[in-house]
């Protein structure tokens, strides 16, 4: 039989791995991997502690001469739970995560065998950064990269190969200090957006000592056999099918939507939930997704930094702990083609340390106003560099199908705060009505308070009651690189319209709310009536949209290749002071075009490596077997019907169509091999993609004909539907 047929046969079979007698789930306990802050307290000397903990939500800066202390102390607990080794676990551009392990060993004075771990090994690690992507920062042979310690991101036990590692959560630069990583500047775009918010809060008389931005990623993902993915080599090495002719049914029931989860997926999940929970991360929502296979997993919300690393963490667990189901994680953005592809909906807000959540309509106007009035501004200002923090090769697959929001940036208030912005830019004063019962007319079920807005699922940055949602971020994304760019843009836009609010107070001193309103309202006035062509509340996947937005002149930048360059342009070089320079800014481009040409040229390898060794003897064999039955008519003797020679010449004719669109394929990609990443980036985006995209149509037709029997690869009704 055909090793796919026997897979399927097996994976049918199968149900929910059942733990083994030595791994009984332990009752979870949150955090239990996680050296946390009342760990901290209790095991550290009260000024050490102090220092710790203001260090951690950015208060002070932690002191180096307590180092050796907190070391000891989280080497003690490490090593309770059975940890032999320790790790700088940092976040390189690679868009994964980084580690090299060391042991607790060293000598010591006497020459004997120890146990130690150093405050200076807590602090600073030296990795060898000549293989990590650069984009010219750094010249490969001076390849020093220093990881530091972040104590906003607290130490965690990290289980796998039957043990424990000690991670150090860590940030990353090169040794002149330019920042090699993403979490850099997403802390320091974190600090300007608390800078600027703070001088807001001050303005309307809102205390706070800090304000942070939040983060709640929605993560969406596929399940899927595993023997049946060891099949098909594009999703191992790419992530997503080359090629694969939709099934006879698809998503278009809508049966799958928070429908029933099956008994061996919600053994998956369960499995991979506890050991987040262990890790401190806040796992909250699971519910079947749209596309057959398809799921979600979210989070509550977080400091965005930490929920970053949580995003990060869970990902890794997902992928390892689907393996030990005998299923396959599937975190691309779009795996399968004529279905939805996966998002990682990004819930983005800011909050202070006194626990106001700024995007509260109801907590106190003008500050909330002007916040908003910046987001609109930002949005609109820089919609082309927030389509490139969405854009990669995978996403663009994604994006603009009517399943994830369009490439046309827009905003969706709601009901209650477009009303709000049309009082004002109509300048009518009545005061803004937020709150709606709705009457249900059934006697036993109360009324119920309606949201501030509806629900815009067609919008690519959708405000969502006290919060936005970046919905057009991919599910492998690092959400880090979107979030830093909101905070940086929205940071710079309330900068602006602080000074102007400023200029028009000008020397006036201990103003009433009501004067400070009136000062205000005309500048928030002037920015919300320019912005206003990015506010939109229709359906984002409609034809009229995509002709209206260009009449309102918005960007709509429809391939991920053409969006990088915006972030060389002036304004966000101006955004980004104070987070990354334009010399870090070329870099990041840099890296991006890199990434986009490779995992285009992946994609072309695999198509013709998949083409030339599976699909076509597959194709020929079906062929000789049709052409030996014809002949073998005449031997009876029947004259061949001339549908079946018909039939045979389809399936001849396709092939030869097939062998020569992939001929093309590999054609391009040789003339992309002396090129630069810029121009390597662009044939791969203007010319190898439309004709991947016929190779792919002419190899699919092929699926639909060839014999059953001996089709190579696992089909999409077999990956999508067999559990
Ligand atoms: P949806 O109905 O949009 O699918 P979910 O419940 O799946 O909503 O996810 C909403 C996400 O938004 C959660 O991760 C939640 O914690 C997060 N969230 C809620 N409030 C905030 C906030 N103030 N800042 C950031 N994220 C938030
Ligand atoms: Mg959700």
């Amino acid at each position: 039989m055909n090793p796919r047929l026997e897979a399927v046969q097996k994976a049918g079979k199968k149900t929910r791995r059942v733990p083994e007698a030595d791994e009984i789930r332990h009752s979870v306990q949150f955090a239990s991997r996680v050296f946390h802050i009342r760990l901290m307290e209790q095991t550290l000397p009260k000024k050490v502690f102090l220092n710790l903990s203001a260090a951690m939500v950015g208060k002070e800066k932690f002191d180096p001469q307590n180092s050796d202390l907190v070391a000891e102390a989280i080497k003690t607990w490490a090593m309770q739970h059975g940890a032999t080794h320790y790790t700088h676990w940092f976040q390189p551009l690679t868009g994964a995560v980084a580690e090299k392990h060391d042991s607790f060993l060293s000598w010591n004075a006497n020459g004997s065998v120890i146990e130690q771990f150093r405050g200076k090994d807590l602090l600073r690690g030296e990795p060898d950064a000549s293989s990590f992507p650069s984009g010219g920062l750094r010249s490969t042979h001076a390849a020093r990269g220093i990881t530091m310690w972040d104590p906003s991101s607290p130490p965690f036990l990290w289980e796998g190969g039957d043990g424990l590692t000690l991670c150090i959560p860590t940030v990353y630069f090169s040794w002149k200090g330019e920042p090699l990583d993403q979490k850099i500047p997403l802390l320091r775009s974190d600090a300007k957006i608390q800078e600027t918010s703070l001088r807001l809060l001050k303005m309307c008389g809102i205390p706070a000592e800090r304000v942070f931005s939040t983060l709640g990623p929605e993560q969406e993902y596929f399940a899927i056999d595993r023997s049946l993915f060891l099949l098909r080599p594009d999703l191992m090495l790419g992530g997503r099918t080359v090629f694969g002719s939709p099934p006879a049914k698809g998503q278009e029931l809508e049966d799958h939507y928070f429908g029933a989860v099956k008994d061996r997926i919600l053994g998956f999940m369960r499995e991979f939930e506890d050991a987040a929970l262990r890790l401190g991360i806040p796992v909250k929502t699971r519910h079947n997704e749209v596309a057959p296979a398809q799921h979600e997993i979210a989070p509550l919300f977080e400091r965005a930094s930490l929920a970053v690393d949580h995003n990060l963490l869970l990902m890794e667990l997902m992928r390892q702990i689907a393996i030990k189901h005998d299923l396959a994680c599937l975190l691309h953005e779009k795996p399968f083609a004529a279905i939805n592809g996966s998002g990682k909906h990004c819930n983005w807000s800011l909050a202070t340390d006194t626990g106001l959540n700024l995007l509260d309509p109801q907590e106190n106007s003008l500050a909330f106003l002007t916040i908003l009035t910046a987001i609109i501004h930002a949005v609109h200002e820089h919609a082309g560099l927030l389509r490139a923090s969405i854009a990669s090769a995978g996403n663009d697959h994604r994006l603009g199908g009517s399943e994830a929001p369009p490439t046309i940036i827009s905003i969706y208030l709601g009901e209650s705060l477009e009303r709000i912005v049309e009082q004002i830019l109509t300048q009518k004063s009545e005061s803004p009505q937020m709150l709606r019962l709705i009457d249900l007319g059934l006697a036993h079920i109360p009324h119920h308070e309606a949201d501030p807005s509806d629900r815009n699922r067609t919008s690519f940055f959708a405000f969502t009651g006290n919060k936005f949602e970046f919905r057009a971020v991919g599910a492998e994304a690092h959400c880090a690189f979107p979030i830093m760019i909101i905070n940086a843009i929205v940071s710079d836009s309330l900068a602006l319209i602080l000074d102007e609010i400023g200029d028009a107070i000008g020397t006036q001193k201990d103003l009433s709310s009501d004067k400070l309103f009136a000062l205000s309202l005309p500048v928030l006035r002037k920015h919300l009536l320019r912005a206003k062509p990015i506010l939109f509340s229709g359906n984002g996947y409609s034809l009229e949209w995509e002709k209206e937005a260009e009449q309102r002149g918005l960007p709509n930048i429809k391939r991920s290749f053409h969006a990088l360059s915006q972030l060389l342009e002036k304004k966000t070089l101006r955004a980004f002071v104070g987070i990354l320079t334009e010399k870090e800014l070329h870099s990041r481009y840099e890296i991006l075009l890199e990434q986009y040409a490779k995992s285009m040229n992946i994609e072309a390898n695999l198509m013709i490596e998949l083409f030339r060794t599976q699909i076509l003897p597959a194709a020929l064999l079906d062929q000789k077997n049709r052409a030996k039955a014809l002949t073998s008519l005449s031997a009876v003797p029947i004259k061949a019907d001339p549908h079946q020679i018909e039939s045979l010449k389809t399936l001849s004719s396709l092939i030869g169509q097939a062998i020569a669109a992939i001929d093309e394929v590999e054609k391009v990609q040789r003339q992309t091999l002396d090129l630069g990443w810029e121009a390597k980036g662009r044939v791969f985006c203007e010319i190898a993609a439309p004709k991947m995209d016929q190779a792919r149509a002419l190899v699919d037709q092929l699926e639909k004909l060839v014999d059953n029997a001996l089709w190579p690869l696992p089909k999409y009704r077999e990956l999508l539907y067999l559990i």
